[in-house]
């Protein structure tokens, strides 16, 4: 039996390997994390991510196939596969702060897979993380020089799943993509990874590349991702100032075949753990080769969805007669997108901590996201990316536990609130009974939609003051 081992629990290596143990029952698939309490929560009846239609995968399979453990070393010495889907984030001290990747936890998954490994088994490594394009080389080098006479074959098999959508996307991927050395050993390998994606993914979506064009089209596919999103954000300042109205605009430039018409929509800006910092890492490559007008480049699309942030922010607060010091905000979503609990990088944060900067209160409702997910992000330590450094939370303990409630519905949210900020896209925000929050809420009550959920026309009937993300703006 072929045995494949994921070193890293996490939002993909979790959903991945369920998908792939489904699909393939005659391979053993354990996925193994330092994490106690994540290991616990994958082998619970509630899992430690929230993903719709993962429940299900992983109660078809685990304990038939696919395993959780924190026994790292046993299973990775075991294995004949081992992908690696570690964290991989933004480097916050030394060399390359603020930009370059942080391969700490890349490194010591080498080194300890180096140290378990024994002769009698040869390995494929596979990076499952999001890596600076020549990781495999580093990978490669701690690999072969720590080696017990096992020989190594490093793959690069970038995921792109979308958290709220992973078990979709890993269902039915636009394509796989598998990067190798080009020498026999190498082809062999990408064809023993080929044959697991084969299982359910059609040929034609099965992508064989060299090492570095899968490393770097993770990279490149996540910039242009991010980039549509700040080009249609950077519409909507348009839009507002001149009365045009985004989604007709978004909808006539999405119609022409050459563009297309999917993520355009614009928002209160990007979030999620690997935009901005696949973007940042990008720009650091481009420096480190050289290439600063490309660096430039890149750096702009992370400066518009800052601005789209502070933008609103300041909308919020130049709509309520200039200040929201005491007013009550409710604030609908803090995931930084609908269908998951994810908060990493969300706008959220950021909205939320210009408002408590300007002294609101805010009362925070959000179906997936729980009230010490919300303390822990606002009261974390900012990262000034321009200038490495930390900066000292803007909240002090007391002011968060006095100024910041997590609430357990949008009508508690809303009562006695001066304004609604949305701020994820959730499906039951566009079906709340406003006209109840509306009698609530102090006047005149303000709906800002930074998601673009509601129909500003029928809130404007209520008799809310409307502003919505490149909409037209009330007179
Ligand atoms: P995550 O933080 O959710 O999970 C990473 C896990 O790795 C953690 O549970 C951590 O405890 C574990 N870990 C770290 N070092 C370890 C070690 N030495 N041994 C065992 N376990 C170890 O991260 P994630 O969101 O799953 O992302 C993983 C990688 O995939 C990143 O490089 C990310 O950029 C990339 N990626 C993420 C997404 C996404 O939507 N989250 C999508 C595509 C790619």
């Amino acid at each position: 039996m072929v045995k494949i081992c994921c070193i890293g629990a996490g939002y993909v290596g979790g959903p991945t390997m369920a998908v792939i143990a489904l699909k393939c029952p005659e391979i053993e698939v354990v996925v193994v994390d330092i994490s106690e309490p994540r290991i616990s929560g994958w082998n619970s009846d509630r899992l430690p991510i929230y993903e719709p239609g993962l429940d299900d995968v992983v109660k078809q399979c685990r304990g038939r196939n696919l395993f959780f453990s924190t026994e790292v070393h046993r299973h990775v010495g075991e294995a004949d596969i081992v992908f690696v889907s570690v964290n991989t984030p933004t480097k916050t001290c030394g060399l390359g702060a603020g930009k370059a990747a942080d391969l700490t936890y890349w490194e010591s998954a080498a080194r300890m897979i180096a140290d378990v490994s024994r002769s009698d088994k040869n390995k494929i490594v596979v990076e499952k993380s999001t890596v600076p394009v020549k990781t495999a080389e580093a990978i490669e080098k701690i690999l072969t020089h720590n080696s017990r006479g096992v020989k190594y074959q490093i793959l690069s098999n970038p995921e792109f799943l979308a958290e709220g959508t992973a078990v979709k996307d890993l269902f039915s991927p636009d394509r796989v993509l598998i990067g190798g050395r080009e020498t026999p050993e190498g082809r062999e390998a990408v064809s023993a990874l080929r044959n697991v994606y084969a299982h359910w993914v059609p040929e034609d979506r099965i992508i064989a590349t060299n090492l570095w064009s899968a490393e770097l089209s993770k990279l490149a596919a996540n910039a242009f991702l991010a980039q549509r999103i700040s080009s249609v954000n950077a519409v909507s300042a348009l839009c507002e100032a001149t009365g045009a109205d985004v989604t007709e605009v978004a909808h006539s430039v999405g119609r022409d075949a050459r563009i297309g018409p999917r993520f355009l929509t614009a928002s209160v800006g990007f979030g999620g753990s690997c935009f901005q910092k696949d973007i940042l890492n990008l720009v650091y490559i481009c420096e480190c080769y050289g290439l600063p007008e490309v660096a430039g480049y890149w750096r702009e699309v992370i400066r518009i969805n800052d601005y789209q942030k502070s933008r609103f922010v300041n909308r919020v607060v130049s709509s309520m007669f200039n200040t929201v010091a005491a007013k009550k905000i409710a604030v609908l979503g803090f995931a930084f997108k609908k269908d998951t609990g994810d908060t990493r990088e969300t706008p959220a944060i950021d909205v939320c901590r210009g408002l408590l900067r300007d002294k609101a209160v805010v009362s925070i409702y959000d179906p997936q996201v729980t009230e010490e997910q919300v303390h822990r992000d606002l009261a974390m330590k900012q990262f000034d990316w321009d200038h490495p450094r930390h900066l000292q939370p803007l909240i002090s303990p007391s002011d968060l536990a006095n100024r910041v409630a997590v609430v357990h519905d949008a009508y508690e949210a809303a009562r006695e609130a001066h304004a609604v900020c949305i701020l994820t896209e959730w499906d039951e925000f566009r079906n709340l009974d406003y006209q109840r929050m509306f009698d609530a809420m102090h006047k005149p009550a303000f709906v800002f939609d930074g998601r673009n959920v509601v129909d500003p026309a029928k809130l404007r009937e209520i008799g809310f003051v409307v502003y919505a993300i490149g909409k037209p703006l009330d007179n």
